[in-house]
């Protein structure tokens, strides 16, 4: 094979076919390259994971063509909103994840509230019809180094905050709250199992799932739970 197809099979090898962000093997390829180009430099680097809201009730109602063209046109929109050094993935069905090298925790958080937005307010076909009026995404966002220093423990944390940004209402990110901070100061520090390997596939996501349970258990009264939809949780 020519040089040139081999760059283009590379090229294709790397992305999803459907919405043209890169694979997740990709993905997690480049993030652990990322982290450690960050870690060098001494800069910050931020993920945001997130999710379509109610997408099985969208290809229930509206069949799986529409709700490919909804996983297309999100996607694009995406692309089209984010700065060209960030590296946008498909990491499952509906699951989403976005690398932003050298942005920190807040400037991650204000870049997914931004594409939340763009999402929420975008006329995607049969819109109206969602539980929620929208087509929507929960959202996590987690910072190298506050939350992490490796991959996995990185996606772990910003799963986590997903996973409270589900259970809070949806249509909304949240920033991961990091284990030194605030009320969980309070608590004896639980050993944090980071894996030494960045997998391809981490199987660490679900853990993460068990920590947020316990996390929204404690949080039952917290006043962030009147917060209204879509906002941002302030992270500290
Ligand atoms: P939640 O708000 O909790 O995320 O609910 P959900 O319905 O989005 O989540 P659930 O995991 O129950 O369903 C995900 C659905 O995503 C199931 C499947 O029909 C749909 N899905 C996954 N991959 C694709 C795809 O490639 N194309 C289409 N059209 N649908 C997909
Ligand atoms: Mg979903
Ligand atoms: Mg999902």
């Amino acid at each position: 094979v020519s040089l040139e197809r081999l760059t283009e099979m590379t090229a294709t090898a790397n992305v999803d076919g459907l919405t043209h962000a890169f694979n997740k093997r990709f993905v997690m390829q480049r993030l652990a390259e990322e982290i450690r180009r960050a870690q060098d430099e001494n800069r910050s680097l931020a993920v945001f994971l997130f999710d379509i809201d109610h997408f099985k009730h969208y290809n229930d109602r509206n069949g799986h063509v529409a709700g490919d063209q909804v996983l297309r046109q999100l996607s694009r929109l995406v692309q089209e909103n984010v700065r060209q050094d960030s590296l946008f993935g498909r990491f499952g069905g509906e699951e989403f994840v976005l690398i932003l090298p050298g942005a920190d925790k807040e400037k991650g958080l204000a870049a997914a509230e931004n594409l939340r937005r763009l999402i929420a307010e975008h006329p995607f076909e049969f819109a109206a019809d969602q539980p929620l009026g929208r087509v929507s995404v929960s959202g996590g966002v987690a910072a190298c180094p506050d939350d992490a220093t490796e991959s996995s423990g990185l996606l772990r944390s910003a799963d986590e905050a997903l996973y409270a940004a589900k259970h809070a209402g949806r249509n909304r990110v949240l920033a991961s709250v990091a284990r030194y901070l605030g009320a969980e100061a309070q608590e004896p520090v639980e050993p944090v199992d980071f894996q030494v390997s960045d997998e391809p596939e981490a199987p660490s996501l679900l853990r993460g799932e068990e920590a947020a349970t316990r996390r929204l258990e404690r949080d039952t009264h917290d006043p962030d739970e009147t917060t209204p939809l879509g906002s941002i949780r302030a992270v500290k």
